[in-house]
């Protein structure tokens, strides 16, 4: 069979996981009370794709779809995305008129924002407060006087107030004093809100982590981004709920060659060979992602075992240590994926450069080519011929 040849490094994701993780998501917040599930798809769907990751999303249940900009917003309007829609994080200046026209809610920090929104008229809007972030929201001194702005607004015509919100310090860290601190805040905030004659449809507080971990933090939505591509928000605290990662991030080898002991690697050779051995070289680097702090750090998965990255990443590339074998050009290399092989997953090469899973795959991008499978629906999605979907990026 001949088809187009593999990409060079592609990131492949797989809609049904995806799918299957916000069902898990659903049906664990839905297990009580019937809490609502928004689906954060802000910076291109955590590097999955924005568009699809929300399709996948409201395919498999998502109530609401969030992002951070009227932007991303709108694109996903623009894309035919219909349903709930929330943006947080907009500048004086902002299309709000495009946002409220797309019947996307909007968010507002301050009076001032406030009164911008409601210039536009028929806008739905959340008020968002800081209950110890201290990043966007209202400060506690400010709620009575933020809320009766709102509250003035709405009873004038010119904005509904949908919502009220705020966001966690440490929900990752479960026994972090700001968990309590902060919904016992939230609560007080939305006690004042009422007393200002708010009756908002969703109050919202838990991200992925608080969803998991914290029921008493779910109020009528969980705002859930990391879970539902599958990683951990908690890596040490979450319990096993069967989440599944969507991202494979592999790359087709570019040669492979031998080396002897006492010859160094890539820029400043800050690894040398201690014995003889082999080589591969991978071709993709910092300048699409790869984290440069990989450099003798993360691994890589060649033909079933792990292959340590010699020396410094490069902008273009990689280069593997290959244990003396010499697999031939085009071999499939999977920097990451989820797991289920052997192969190191986006949670390993945070813990290897000391970050998070979430910024290993919302970074990866530069020239991988994007490309969508779907493992409930494709008959053959495991090999290397995979010719389904073709990715868009
Ligand atoms: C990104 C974001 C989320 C999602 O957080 P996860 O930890 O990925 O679940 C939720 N709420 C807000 C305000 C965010 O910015």
């Amino acid at each position: 069979m001949t088809g187009p040849a593999p990409a060079r490094a592609e990131i492949v994701v797989d809609l049904a996981a995806i799918r299957h993780n916000v069902r898990i998501l659903r049906d664990l917040v839905r297990a009580d009370e019937p809490v609502r599930l928004m689906v954060v798809v802000k910076a291109d769907g955590y590097g999955h794709g924005m568009v699809e990751a929300a399709a996948a999303a409201r395919d498999a249940g998502a109530d609401w779809i969030g992002v951070a900009t009227i932007d991303e917003a709108l694109a996903l309007r623009a894309a035919g995305d219909r349903g709930p829609l929330l943006c947080w994080l907009s500048a004086p200046g902002d299309d709000f008129a495009g946002a409220v026209a797309a019947g996307v809610d909007l968010t507002a920090y301050t009076v001032a924002e406030l009164d911008e929104i409601a210039a536009v008229g028929g806008a739905h809007v959340q008020l968002k407060v800081d209950t110890g972030l201290s990043r966007g929201g209202a400060p506690r001194a400010d709620w009575a006087s933020f809320f009766a702005a709102a509250a003035a607004h709405e009873a004038a015509g010119r904005v509904r107030v949908t919502g009220i919100w705020s966001h966690f310090v440490a929900s990752d860290e479960p026994a972090h004093p700001m968990n309590d601190a902060q919904e016992a805040a939230f609560r007080e905030a939305l006690a004042l809100a009422e007393e200002a004659g708010l009756e908002p449809e969703v109050a919202h507080l838990a991200n992925s982590a608080a969803a998991i971990l914290r029921p008493s933090s779910h109020f009528d939505l969980v705002r859930c981004g990391i879970a539902a591509y599958g990683l951990d928000p908690a890596p040490g605290a979450t319990p096993r709920l069967g989440l599944r990662p969507a991202m494979t991030a592999r790359a087709r080898l570019v040669m492979s060659k031998p080396l002897a002991a006492g010859d160094g690697v890539s820029y400043g050779h800050t690894w040398v060979a201690d014995h003889d051995t082999s080589v591969g070289l991978v071709p993709a680097g910092y300048g699409d992602g790869v984290p440069r702090a990989a450099g003798n750090a993360a691994s890589v998965w060649v033909e079933d075992s792990r292959r340590p990255i010699r020396g410094r990443v490069c902008m273009d590339q990689v280069v593997v240590d290959l244990h003396g074998e010499l697999p031939p050009p085009g071999t499939e290399v999977v920097l990451f994926g989820p797991g289920d092989r052997g192969e190191p997953t986006a949670q390993d090469w945070a813990e290897a450069v000391d970050t998070i899973s979430y910024e290993v795959v919302t970074r990866l991008g530069g020239r991988f080519v994007r490309r969508y499978i779907d493992t409930e629906t494709d008959s053959d999605v495991d090999s290397d011929d995979q010719t389904s979907e073709e990715g868009t990026r």
